[in-house]
């Protein structure tokens, strides 16, 4: 009783000071010590660098880890820390996403309970509609839509549509999608469940589906994934320096065939598997060109094997992935590597080349393969759902309060 009286009183403490900023100032028996986690700091040197004492560090940070797993903190996770006058700590909270709020607090006997705070969010069914000018992620802004948007939206479409090249002035989109907000106010996205995108010759709708298995795909009105065996491009980038054929070389002063397309990008880009596979090089690699015997080519090299004949190379890197060997196993999104500009190479740039059984292809040009449609047996319930999503995208009108 004594212990909810104390959190109900300090609170009102807070608001009370929060409201009456210009009116009489009231003595707060606390002082609050605010902070977030920079890059690469623990929360035991965040707190020992607001002058915590260290013992009490120790038990605070130990406590809270009981109720949230410290080693999923990010830099920019914010804590607050309430001292008494005397500088003895009453409580702690730790803010790891605007929804939960970890507490730490000394009860009346001076020991710590925990306890975990959980915003109730209510969940809010929005659509935005709009027209490309520039980019997709302007357009969506310009919507008054946050950054995560555009990113859930051309993942959903990003085997069909590189959104830093293909977008053209005029292109459309249309989409219903799920909001959790509190008390009103936004707090975060739910899933996009229904899309589409309309340029020149493409015009694609993307149904959400769970299956029976409890995965969350994107599929077409027929029930064919959007998902697709290899990625549009390994990794963000600039622009396109080099195409796939032949080319003047800017070392070699001679036109030479270049088997792939060179991204430029930042150094230290992440570059990305286009395809699950395994690693099957990963070091330096001689050839494309060896000039006059010198030594070079593509610098440090990863080459990733996958299904059907397929095999990419990633070229000219900084550095390798974690964790990134021979044999291993990796996701497609698992990033392999990193921009760089080592072996014969002008710049900071990838180059990135598809062998199809030994003879490199178009890595533009790529027949994409597929991934697994919905299961027959689900066929039905599928149909009804489009029915239902169709009806969300052509007749849903959000009333704006
Ligand atoms: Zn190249």
């Amino acid at each position: 009783m004594k212990k909810i009286f104390l959190i109900v009183f300090s609170f009102v403490l807070i608001f009370s000071c929060a409201k009456k900023k210009n009116a009489e100032p009231e003595p707060d028996p606390f002082i609050y010590k605010h902070g977030s986690l920079q890059k690469g700091e623990t929360l035991a040197n965040a707190l020992k660098n607001k002058e915590i004492n260290n013992g009490e560090v120790y038990t605070l940070v130990n406590k809270l880890n009981s109720i949230f797993n410290l080693r999923k903190s990010h830099p920019a996770d914010s804590f607050l820390v309430k001292l008494d006058t005397t500088g003895v700590v009453r409580e702690l909270q730790y803010f790891p996403d605007n929804i939960h709020t970890y507490r730490v607090i000394r009860d009346t006997s001076g020991d710590f309970f925990t306890k975990i705070d959980t915003l109730k969010l209510t969940k809010v069914i929005k659509r935005c509609d709009g027209v490309i000018e520039s980019s997709l992620y302007q357009a969506m802004i310009n919507q008054g839509e946050g950054a995560a948007l555009p990113v859930m939206f051309s993942q959903i479409f990003q085997w069909d549509i590189d959104f830093f090249i293909d977008p053209q002035k005029g292109d459309e989109f249309h989409l219903v999608y799920e909001q959790y907000v509190h008390d009103g106010k936004f707090v975060k996205y739910g899933d996009i469940l229904v899309a589409q995108y309309k340029s020149g010759n493409y015009d694609n709708i993307a149904y959400r589906y769970k299956n029976k298995k409890g995965f969350v795909k994107y599929y077409n009105e027929k029930g064919e994934s959007f998902q697709k065996a290899f990625l549009k491009s390994p990794l963000n980038y600039k622009r396109i320096t080099s195409y796939f054929g032949n080319r003047f070389h800017p070392i070699r002063k001679k036109p030479i065939f270049h088997n792939g397309v060179d991204y430029a990008a930042a150094y230290g880009t992440p570059v990305e598997a286009v395809a699950d596979g395994t690693v099957v090089h990963v070091g330096w690699k001689g050839g494309h060109p060896t000039v006059n015997g010198r030594k070079g080519g593509y610098g440090k090299t990863v080459i990733i094997r996958h299904a059907n004949g397929y095999k990419t190379l990633y070229g000219h890197l900084s550095g390798y992935g974690k964790g990134i060997r021979v044999g291993t196993k990796v996701k497609q999104h698992r990033i392999i590597g990193y921009v760089g500009s080592t072996g014969l190479s002008t710049g900071n740039h990838l180059h990135y080349t598809i062998y199809h059984h030994g003879k490199p292809i178009n890595p533009l040009r790529l027949k994409n393969v597929a991934g697994p449609p919905v299961p027959k047996t689900e066929m039905e319930k599928f149909k009804t759902i489009v029915d239902s999503l169709n009806n969300l995208l052509t007749n849903f009108q959000v009333t704006n309060e």
